[in-house]
């Protein structure tokens, strides 16, 4: 499986060097690159009350964008601002179940959104384990109800920083069945 992952508007480039290193260590078999290109925030997914951009709307360009590469089987978006889907005050993520299409946001997996002090380490923490997790529905698995498990569904912070950036022994095997099927179909 090859992973490619995309900015959309400006991210930090330290964060997505070290995302795309981590990735490879989850998944295995797994290539991971960072995409050149940004897509830029699109206007129609702001909501200026709220102060967020819909992940929805922001999930149907990545889609889009996904469905025109060549050689590359999911796209990880990554941004910087706040997002939300109607009926929820934010979301850490989203992602086409299953699909090629993923997306996370960096805003509310910083220290400093609660203000705590700037964390490297954290925030990375933080961000692989959104990134397997939304990787995780695009291969069409469902939340878990292992809290450690990176499947579960986080609702705030507690559970994201609570859980494991890996999959519980339950995921896994559907996680490797899936990439061998996928294996399979090449040597097809
Ligand atoms: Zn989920
Ligand atoms: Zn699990």
């Amino acid at each position: 499986m090859k992973i490619g992952i995309l900015r959309i508007g400006p991210v930090d480039h330290k964060v997505l060097e070290s995302l795309r290193e981590n990735i490879k260590t989850v998944f295995p078999r797994t290539g991971c690159d960072i995409l050149p290109d940004t897509l830029p925030l699109a206007r129609d997914a702001l909501n200026r009350q709220r102060g967020q951009y819909r992940s929805d709307i922001l999930l149907a360009t990545i889609s889009i964008y996904a469905g025109k590469m060549r050689g590359i089987d999911r796209v990880l978006g990554v941004t910087e601002v706040d997002i939300f889907v109607p009926g929820l005050n934010f979301v850490f993520g989203q992602a086409e179940c299953p699909g090629k299409a993923a997306v996370i946001s960096l805003y509310r997996l910083r220290p400093e959104f609660y203000g705590e002090t700037s964390d490297f380490k954290l925030l990375m923490d933080r961000c692989l384990k959104e990134a397997i997790h939304e990787l995780g529905h695009t291969i069409g698995l469902g939340h878990c109800n292992n809290p450690f498990c990176v499947m579960y569904f986080s609702n705030s912070i507690l559970d994201t920083d609570r859980k494991k950036s890996v999959f519980c022994d339950k995921c896994q095997l559907r996680v490797l069945n899936f990439l061998e099927a996928e294996i399979d179909n090449e040597q097809i």
